[in-house]
């Protein structure tokens, strides 16, 4: 009780606060210029869904096996593809990943079986507003491409 009122007597609160203040002001300041600048995100992030192709041949490296869509568990993935005659993998048609509702859990990507370059895999993307909800639920050209990202600069 008494120390309860020394302490508000003698402010020691408010000075503990200027303290801090007092510590961090000479040191440079830990800003980006958002948008103009972006941070580098850690290797682990979570960023919007993106399919990958072949970095060497360009050719799909999904093989249509909808693990991910049964493992994602708001249903957000909806994915089909046919087989050529004579081919063993199935060609991908369509691949619909409604953006709005993601949790970013990461599951989807997490089963992908395809190895050693993962089909389905986070991204480093995280500018992810857009104006109208249709345009939340990406397509297979969205989830190969990316979203479009405007570069604004100084
Ligand atoms: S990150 Fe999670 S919530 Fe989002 S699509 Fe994948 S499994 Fe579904
Ligand atoms: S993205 Fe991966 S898990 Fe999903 S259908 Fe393609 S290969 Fe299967």
């Amino acid at each position: 009780m008494l120390r309860d009122l020394l302490k508000k007597i003698f402010l020691v609160d408010l000075v503990k606060g200027l303290w801090i203040t007092l510590k961090y002001t000479p040191q440079p300041a830990f800003t980006f210029q958002y948008p103009a600048e972006r941070r580098q995100v850690s290797p682990r992030f979570r960023g919007v869904l993106r399919l990958q192709v072949d970095p060497e041949s360009g050719a799909q490296v999904c093989i249509v096996c909808d693990q991910c869509a049964k493992a994602c568990p708001d249903d957000l993935l909806s994915l089909g593809g046919h087989r050529e005659p004579g081919m063993k993998l199935k060609a991908l048609d369509y691949f619909d990943f409604n953006l709005s509702r993601c949790s970013f859990c990461g599951l989807c990507s997490e089963v992908c079986p395809t190895k050693p370059i993962k089909a389905l895999v986070m991204s480093e993307d995280y500018e992810l507003g857009s104006y109208s909800r249709a345009a939340q639920v990406l397509r297979i050209d969205d989830m190969y491409d990316g979203l479009p990202i405007t570069q604004y600069t100084r």
